[in-house]
């Protein structure tokens, strides 16, 4: 990434890799489409173990919650080649997005998590 003295560096944020894929799909609302096209979620409706999810660009498609999908590891490993032009991401969700960290021994476990123990979380 190219640091810029003028601007203020994105604040990093961090999460943890074991979030599972709808847990970041809600929080990013980002979808890295296997075309490499990065699409914004326009709605992501969680039932059980699959989602719809529906991007600005107009597409709706199923998907099942695991870590390991193609999607999560695309996703943790910001594997996209340009934000999709018809979802118009904005440029700051990018950024944000440029910004996160996948960390397996840092971060946040985001709500939803089976095995988040209590006190020891930070959110
Ligand atoms: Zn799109």
């Amino acid at each position: 990434m190219v640091e810029n003295a003028n601007l203020k560096p994105t604040a990093k944020r961090y999460y943890r890799k074991k979030n599972d894929l709808f847990s970041l799909l809600m929080k990013m609302k980002l979808w890295p489409s296997r075309s490499g096209a990065l699409h914004g979620l326009k709605s992501v409706e969680v039932k059980g173990d699959t989602a719809v999810l529906t991007t600005h660009c107009g597409h709706s498609f199923k998907v099942t919650n695991s870590r390991r999908s193609r999607a999560a590891r695309w996703l943790r490993n910001k594997n996209y080649a340009e934000p999709c032009r018809a979802c118009g991401v904005p440029e700051w969700k990018i950024e944000k997005y440029g910004g996160t960290v996948f960390s397996r021994g840092h971060g946040a476990v985001l709500p939803g998590q089976s095995d988040v123990r209590a006190g020891k979380e930070a959110l």
